[in-house]
């Protein structure tokens, strides 16, 4: 897919609030410094349409960007989760749940990891949840590059292997990224079109 325009729409913290358009919708998540404004940034071809991690702003926001005037960009704050004070219970923040839950025209959410790490139990919990709630997710390893060539697809599986273990029947679809060679990105692209084209 080329990018022919990306336009940030708006920012707001209620679903409620999204734009009030049919287009499908692809949100990127994950947590904070794991390379997603780097990775937005450089899908949409684009110096800084997504405030990188150093920058203050619209981090803490769901902050719609409308691309190719056919679909949405969906750049969710980064999640940390609040703590319940009895039991020490993990939340997500209200409204990224919200946004999962009722967003109609949300077609895939994308959770970033960094490949480099071992699979997070605030990451495991997140995806848990996306599974549990039916939410069509993959996961999309950040920074590659950071990783010899030939251990790239190694630590990828090692990784999935481990959600295998876990509660996981199936690894969800994946895709190996690095912001600074652009890996990766005209498959994710191309996974986009492909679905948006049907
Ligand atoms: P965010 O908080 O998830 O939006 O993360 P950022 O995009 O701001 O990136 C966090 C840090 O990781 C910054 O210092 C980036 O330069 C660095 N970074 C992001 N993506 C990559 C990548 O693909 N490769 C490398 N080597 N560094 C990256």
């Amino acid at each position: 897919m080329k990018i022919t325009s990306a336009e940030f729409v708006m920012s707001n913290s209620s679903v409620a609030k999204c734009p009030n358009e049919p287009l499908p919708e692809y949100a990127f998540i994950g947590r904070s410094n794991v390379g997603k404004s780097s990775l937005i940034n450089m899908l949409m071809e684009r110096k800084s349409l997504a405030k990188t991690s150093g920058r203050p702003g619209k981090t803490q926001l769901i902050n719609h960007f409308k691309v190719n005037n056919n679909w949405f960009l969906v750049d969710l704050p980064g999640y940390g989760y609040a703590r319940v004070s009895k039991k020490d219970k993990k939340v997500f923040q209200k409204y990224i749940t919200e946004y999962f839950e009722e967003r109609r025209q949300l077609v895939c959410g994308f959770v970033l990891v960094d490949i480099r790490h071992e699979p997070q139990p605030v990451d495991l919990e997140f995806m848990e949840w996306l599974g549990t709630h039916q939410v069509p997710f993959a996961i999309i390893f950040t920074k590659a590059d950071k990783l010899k060539p030939t251990v790239i697809e190694k630590q990828a599986a090692t990784y999935l292997q481990k959600l295998l273990d876990g509660a996981w029947e199936e690894a969800p679809f994946h895709f190996i990224t690095s912001s600074t060679n652009r890996m990766g990105k005209d498959e994710l692209l191309g996974y986009i079109d492909g679905i948006n084209k049907g």
